[in-house]
């Protein structure tokens, strides 16, 4: 029997590449891993009639460990997003996302090593939405007027942010928790408080407080979204741990994957109390699936996050020793990074990539 099960879902677009290809380097890289494959995604959407079928949640919940490629919306379902539902229904209220940069991916900065935390169950993603024209919205228009909170246009399409105290404190509890657990020095509050204040302004109220318990510990500051993203873009090294809102730290994650070398290398997972699914923070990339142009980085980083989780920091280590090998080297590189297409000659498949990766891993 292998040490670990994990529930494997391939996703839709490069995901089938890409978690193949993590598949093999994990392998090589000699973790004892049985994969349960499970479906989810737009394709197994049109095979079973629903993107995420229930036994693929209770693969997760069996196994309480999951690794994911992207999945793409199916267009016409009424259905959100996979990700969304997945980490509502398994309660993965955190994003974590590590940005380091690799020596030879090409990023603006050699020097970035920061950790994105975002909130993953609430904020605009909670998904209460209405209609623009929509019963529901005009008794909501009518209800913000008589209120005199505002007037609403009455052909408006209506998101709702809620931020809760509750999610607050536990997702900016857990980044300070980590970031002492990992010997790291600093948390920032992302927000825009000044002008949302029943929803940021309360985000950085309970930031402040939950900053109290680790006062001397870690330090703590605060960024307003816009000022962080030009603070970022002209000095990545003055973030170490930065706590956001569920939209803010979508868009912050994209970012910082590009100032350290783009999509195809940033790695992620989503973690809750019980269980943890690993996923790369890319989407599946309709435009070159199925082609074997696919970066895989992504998602074998997720794979040495998930060894990480699973305990097995060392095998976990091998793999990122092997990525920064491959990169510093320069050799194989797929077409998404600047210096595979600076040379001037064709870029590496995803094959070819994997092959160097599981060659470096069985050389060292
Ligand atoms: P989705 O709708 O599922 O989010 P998308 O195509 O809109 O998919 P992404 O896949 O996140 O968004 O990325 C945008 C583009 O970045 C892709 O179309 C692709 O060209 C490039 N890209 C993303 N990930 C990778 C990767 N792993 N390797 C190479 N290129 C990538």
């Amino acid at each position: 029997m292998a040490k670990h099960t994990v529930t494997l879902i391939p996703g839709d677009g490069i995901g089938i590449e890409t978690t193949s290809a993590m598949q093999e380097v994990v392998a090589a890289a000699g973790a004892d891993i049985a994969w349960e494959v499970a479906d989810a995604g737009a394709e197994c959407a049109e095979r079973c009639g629903t993107p995420l079928p229930e036994e693929t949640i209770e693969a997760v919940k069996r196994n309480k460990v999951g690794i994911k490629g992207p999945t793409a919306t199916p267009v016409g379902t009424g259905f959100r997003s996979v990700n969304v539902a997945l980490r509502k229904t398994l309660d993965l209220y955190v994003c974590l996302r590590p940005v380091l940069s690799i020596p030879g991916a090409g990023g603006r900065y050699d020097d970035v090593d920061l950790v994105i935390v975002r909130e993953n169950t609430e904020d605009l993603y909670a998904g209460v939405e209405f209609e623009e024209g929509s019963p529901e919205a005009l008794e909501l228009i009518r209800f913000v007027e008589e209120h005199e909170a505002g007037t609403i246009r009455p052909d408006s399409g209506i998101s709702i942010k809620p931020i809760s105290v509750t999610a607050t404190r536990r997702i900016v509890d857990y980044a300070f928790d980590y970031a002492l657990k990992q010997g790291r020095s600093k948390v920032t509050a992302a927000h825009k408080a000044n002008i949302m204040k029943h929803s940021d302004g309360l985000f950085l109220r309970e930031a402040r407080e939950v900053a109290k318990g680790y006062e001397g510990r870690i330090a703590f500051d605060d960024r307003i979204i816009d000022a962080f993203c030009m603070n970022m873009v002209m000095d990545p090294s003055q973030f170490d741990v930065i706590v956001f809102p569920n939209l803010y730290g979508d868009i912050a994650s994209d970012l910082a994957a590009g100032l350290v070398g783009g999509l195809g290398i940033a790695p992620g997972a989503n973690i809750g109390a019980d269980y943890a699914v690993f996923e790369a923070v890319h989407g599946s990339a309709p435009d070159i699936a199925g082609k074997n142009l696919a970066n895989p980085t992504a998602e074998i980083l997720s794979a040495a996050m998930m060894l990480d989780h699973l305990g097995e920091q060392a095998t976990a280590e091998r793999i990122r020793a092997a990525v920064r090998a491959v990169y510093a080297r320069g050799e194989h590189l797929t077409g998404d990074i600047r210096r595979a297409t600076a040379s001037g000659e064709a870029p590496a498949t995803c094959t070819e990539f994997t092959e160097a990766l599981v060659r470096e891993l069985e050389r060292a």
